[in-house]
């Protein structure tokens, strides 16, 4: 598709919040949007990288009101966007063996059973019993919410930007925004290295590199690339159909069914800031030892594939909605690694807050760019 000479609106990123965002712009009737990709396909950011994860378990109620809102999309996203998305609701389960963790999470689930989220809290002999296969001596309790679970973000990208094309968004990869012209405080224009499109509007949804794009307008957003791996397994039959997304939090370990093998992952806490997606080999062999530990069937599995991606973090890992000093120029990202599955009401956020001028489906006037300068940073502690 040619570039277009000009836009209602521009919307820099085609990951789950760009692709969204223009979805339910679209739906709401806005004609004239433009979506712009840097990659030659969709969703091959932090979105295509990502776990799959969806879950209802948040520290605070933020966080698990958007999970409350995103999550029933989800399961209603083929029936509306007539993508099937292979949403399985295999659960969550947190293990737990840090005294200190203990009363974090009983807060937590206080919080979530107070906002109608049904988790429950798990005895370390009851955990044993449930995953039999794996090594949790250890473990002292953990939490469990059965619709917590695993959708393919892929199906998820791809459902929005499709459905958004067919509603005349246009949508375009291979096209990289180079910078955004100002002139008398406004924005005039996007360019790429395709040419310029005429617009006094912007929405930036660039996800791990929304900082990039928010130095192109003299906005300073603090949003933080840290790169976070994962590997595949061959077939370990011994894993049942049923197997939870088990979440060993003092570790920042977790493992999940993928196929007929295992996905897992494990934050390295050396790891510093920046934009390297190569595969760190002599931290997958440290991850490798801990997952071996915690799982021995891995012993005898062969790896299928890994990879690397960014989280996008803030300072209080909550995501960033809305306007800025710019005027003209919104932000939709910094979701700190949990992001993927509140795409779906991010973006309807996104639309609400365009047209309308604040969010109706929720309140998310606290996760305004501003806070991080006013000091009103509000920290989730349930961070992978
Ligand atoms: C290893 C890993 C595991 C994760 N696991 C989970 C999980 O289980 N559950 C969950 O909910 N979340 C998970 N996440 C987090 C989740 O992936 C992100 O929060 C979410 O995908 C962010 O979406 P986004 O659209 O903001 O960013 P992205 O998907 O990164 O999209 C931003 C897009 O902007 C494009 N772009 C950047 N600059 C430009 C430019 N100048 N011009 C044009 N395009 C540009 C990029 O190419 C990219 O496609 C995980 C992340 C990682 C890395």
């Amino acid at each position: 598709m040619k570039l277009p000479s000009s836009a209602d609106i521009v919307i820099i990123g085609g990951g789950v919040m760009g692709a969204s965002t223009a979805y339910h712009l679209a739906a709401r009737g806005v004609k004239n949007i433009v979506l712009l990709e840097k990659e030659p396909f969709y969703g091959l950011g932090a979105t295509g990288r990502c776990a799959g994860g969806v879950r209802y378990q948040f520290s605070t109620e933020i966080n698990v009101r958007l999970s409350t809102i995103s999550l029933p999309m989800l399961e209603r996203f083929e029936e509306e966007i007539g993508q099937p998305i292979d949403y399985r609701q295999c659960g969550y389960l947190i293990l737990l063996s840090n005294q200190k963790d203990l009363a974090e999470y009983e807060k937590n689930v206080h919080l979530q059973n107070k906002l109608g989220v049904q988790t429950i809290w798990l005895d370390g002999g009851e955990i044993r019993k449930r995953l039999p296969m794996m090594n949790l001596d250890d473990i002292l309790a953990g939490t469990f919410n059965e619709k917590d679970g695993l959708v393919d973000p892929n199906s998820v990208v791809m459902g929005y930007i499709n459905a958004a094309a067919r509603m005349g968004v246009k949508t375009l990869n291979n096209v990289e925004v180079t910078g955004v012209e100002i002139q008398a405080d406004k924005i005039v224009a996007v360019t790429t290295q395709d040419g310029k499109i005429v617009t006094s509007f912007v929405i930036n949804t660039a996800g791990p590199w929304a900082d990039k794009i928010g130095e192109m307008v003299g906005v300073d957003i603090p949003i933080t690339p840290l790169r976070r791996q994962i590997l595949t397994t061959t077939p370990l039959p011994e894993i049942p159909g049923d197997f939870p997304f088990v979440i060993d939090f003092a570790q920042s370990l977790y493992f999940h069914r993928e196929g007929e093998g295992l996905l897992t992952g494990m934050s390295n806490p050396g790891e510093k800031p920046g934009f390297n997606q190569d595969v760190d080999v002599n931290w997958e062999i440290s991850h490798l030892e801990a997952a071996s530990n915690r799982m021995p069937l891995l012993e005898k599995a062969g790896l299928l594939s890994h990879w690397a991606g960014l989280y996008e973090n803030t300072p209080d890992a909550h995501p960033i909605f809305g306007a800025t000093p710019v005027p003209g120029f919104y932000i939709c990202a910094g979701f700190s690694g949990h992001g993927f599955m509140h795409g779906p009401v991010a973006g309807k956020i996104m639309s609400e807050i365009v047209l309308d001028g604040e969010a109706s489906s929720l309140d998310v006037s606290t996760l305004d760019l501003a806070r991080f300068e006013s000091g009103r940073l509000i920290k989730e502690y349930n961070v992978v």
